[in-house]
């Protein structure tokens, strides 16, 4: 009988594949510092795995070692040590030590690494490898690391390499002044948020938020107790106790409507009843279909129901130009066009101009108090708010304009490309900018009543600005990891402005907002929530309940305006046909084309119907389709996340605005060219 051997791969292989690792798996990913690339390279991983890991050695991926834990991803334990600024020689803490692999990395670079395993069969067997292959500056302990290591203490670093509910103070005390400690937190026991908390002085601490991780649950005095395990949201939720024909109880419910601006609102109208807000979403950032509904029923809620305000996914300043035309501003508008930057096609198109247009017309019959204004919510525009604010100073005060121009230059190197800013502040290769940003916004609002008597509407313009630079600054820290940090911070940037603006206009305004399905749907309602994100409508309904009404868009197919890569041209794309076992299948099924109908109501059969957790689609300003199960799709409740639902099967792509369709039109006109 003939035996197939297993190649074992020679010590030469070994490095080649961990060489190829470095390069590719980390390097290439962005991990930059020297020190942690060389040690990176110069620590063979399957010193530390069963011998039947070992040609796994150096795929990117954790790998299991004994009593149910694993070894680190070699690209997180990169990630984790430069996050931790290390130059060299230093005082190193870990907790975790699990196979060892990470603390022997760690000892190339520190001058001593502790390392405490509360599994007494893993620190032994780690304590014995390390001294096998000769790294003497690891020092291993078996006990209970959310206490940290008092005898050796104050440390330079602490990493923790297991995630747990909350930052345990013990190890934050054992930190040098200026030391850092890098910690998955938060509380789902396989889902956190790499942090890093660096000791400014004896009793101040700065947080900073890294990056989503998914590490095995510290267990401790300060950790996760062992047997505390709770279900996730996708468990708590209620099911219906047998499908009930969902199809049907679609068609049976839906209020079926035919041309968009011929649609009756009035059932509508009556479900949103007395709300004080209502978030109107959309599927899709480039369908004309979502935008002209939105518009049409923007106007029905501003002209039948007195709203005051419409607030849109879009920035500030950009926004402001708008504002500035349908409001009839008297004040000189800013010097630049409206959305002009990627991607230019989701507000600079004939649907959003048609109402642009409209509402400047019916404000013009108007009393300027009474005239319906237009903002932006969003975050973006860190350099044109820059500019707002200064040109406002100048003609305010030109002393503090001239702190500002000197505070706000500390971002002026990274006008062009802010994300680099943030990969350099985070890195340490850059100082960062927090401390003047946050400082020009006090100066600024310390003379917020000299300033607002002048003109309340411009102080509203130059403090929001403001805020959103201190904002955006911490967005673009935070952004670089893709992390939930940077959603939440920015979703939570645009519940903010949308507070500012309530109390702005008069007592009991009333505001309507646009924006994508996944910032106006409930996300505690979808697969954001078991990631730890919020979105505005999740803020909404906390803080206003049934007075804010959230209304979500879907479609089969048809085509769409969109992107292929960030920052990529505009393309007139095919919106493939929905997946099975999504919501869009069913209401394709139900067989009405276009349709609405209210969520609220959880004895209503359809209500019932769509309990079930389900796919729903996505499409933001990118869209993959070859890979649209796995990029667009995301699981949800239906009826938890929307008070009302709105149908078209087929849509259209939104028609962006050509430049000659612009010529000729004043100064004023936002959308120039
Ligand atoms: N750094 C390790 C390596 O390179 O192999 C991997 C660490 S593994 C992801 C996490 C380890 O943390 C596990 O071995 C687990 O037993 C340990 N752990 C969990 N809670 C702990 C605690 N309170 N103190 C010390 N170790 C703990």
């Amino acid at each position: 009988m003939a035996v197939a051997l297993k190649h074992v791969l020679t010590d030469a292989e070994f490095t080649k594949l961990r060489d190829d690792m470095v390069k590719h798996g980390i390097r290439a990913r962005g991990v930059r510092d020297p020190l942690v690339l060389e040690a990176m390279a110069a620590v063979p991983r399957q010193d530390f795995l069963p011998q039947e890991l070992r040609e796994f050695a150096y795929d990117d991926t954790p790998l299991p070692i004994a009593a149910g834990q694993t070894i680190s991803q070699p690209y997180i334990v990169a990630f984790m040590i430069e996050a931790a600024l290390l130059k060299g020689g230093e005082q190193v803490l870990e907790i975790g030590t699990g196979s060892g692999y990470a603390a022997a990395v760690l000892s190339q670079i520190a001058r001593d690494v502790y390392t405490v395993e509360r599994i007494g069969q893993l620190a032994e067997k780690a304590a014995a490898t390390l001294e096998e292959y000769g790294y003497s500056n690891v020092h291993v302990r078996h006990g209970d690391g959310t206490r940290g290591w008092q005898a050796h203490a104050p440390y330079d670093a602490i990493i923790v390499a297991a995630g747990g509910p909350a930052i345990p103070e013990s190890l934050t005390a054992q930190l040098k002044i200026g030391g850092r400690l890098v910690i998955p937190v938060g509380d789902g026991e396989r889902a956190q948020e790499l942090v890093r908390i660096t000791r400014v002085s004896d009793t101040e601490f700065r947080r900073e938020e890294l990056a989503d991780v998914r590490f095995v649950p510290l267990i401790g005095d300060e950790g996760w107790q062992p047997d505390n395990v709770r279900p996730g949201p996708a468990q708590r939720r209620p099911m219906p106790r047998r499908e009930e024909a969902p199809e049907k109880a679609i068609a049976q419910a839906a209020e079926p409507f035919g041309a968009i601006d011929a649609t009756e609102l009035s059932p509508l109208l009556a479900r949103i009843g007395e709300a004080d807000l209502v978030l109107i979403g959309e599927a899709t950032h480039g369908t004309s279909e979502f935008y002209r509904m939105r518009a049409s029923i923007t106007r029905a809620l501003i002209e039948r129901r007195g709203f005051n305000f419409v607030a849109i996914e879009g920035d500030w300043p950009d926004a402001a130009r708008i504002d500035h035309y349908v409001r009839h501003r008297d004040a000189k508008p800013s010097e630049w066009t409206a959305f002009a930057r990627f991607p230019t096609w989701m507000w600079r198109n004939h649907e959003v101009r048609d109402f642009v247009d409209w509402l400047h017309k019916l404000n013009s019959a108007r009393r300027a108090e009474n005239r319906v204004a237009f903002h932006g919510l969003d975050l973006y525009s860190m350099h044109d708010s820059i500019r707002f604010i200064l040109q406002y100073l100048d003609e305010v005060d030109p002393e503090t304009a001239a702190v500002a121009r000197e505070r706000y230059g500390c971002l002026t190197p990274w006008q062009k490309d802010p994300a680099s800013y943030g990969h350099a502040a985070l890195t340490g290769t850059f100082q960062t900018c927090e401390a003047q940003v946050v400082a020009a916004l006090k100066d600024l609002m310390a003379k917020r009543n000299a300033y607002a008597d002048k003109d309340g509407e411009r102080f509203l313009d130059a403090s929001q600005n403001a805020q959103l630079v201190v904002n955006a600054e911490r967005y673009y820290r935070t952004m670089y990891y893709g992390s939930r940090a940077s959603w939440n911070l920015r979703d939570q940037h645009m519940f903010d402005t949308l507070k500012t603006l309530l109390k702005h206009h008069r007592p009991g305004a009333k505001g309507v907002v646009w924006a994508h399905n996944s910032h106006v749907g409930n996300a505690g309602a979808t697969e954001m929530a078991g990631r730890g994100e919020f979105n505005i409508g999740a803020l909404c309904r906390k803080q206003f309940g049934r007075n804010c009404y959230l209304i979500g868009f879907g479609t089969d197919r048809g085509t769409v305006a969109a992107a292929s890569d960030w920052g990529g041209a505009l393309e007139i794309k095919t919106v493939r046909p929905s997946q099975k076992q999504s919501y869009e299948r069913l209401m394709h099924e139900s067989e009405t084309p276009r349709f609405m109908f209210g969520l609220r109501d959880r004895t209503a059969p359809h209500v019932r119907a769509l309990f079930r957790p389900r796919l729903e689609r996505a499409i933001g300003v990118i869209y993959r389709p070859d890979s649209e199960l796995s990029s667009h799709y995301f699981e949800a409740v239906l009826p938890d996340q929307f008070d009302e639902y709105i149908w078209f099967d087929e849509t259209q792509a939104v028609s962006p605005l050509k430049a000659h369709e612009i010529e000729g039109y004043p100064d004023t006109y936002p959308f120039g060219l």
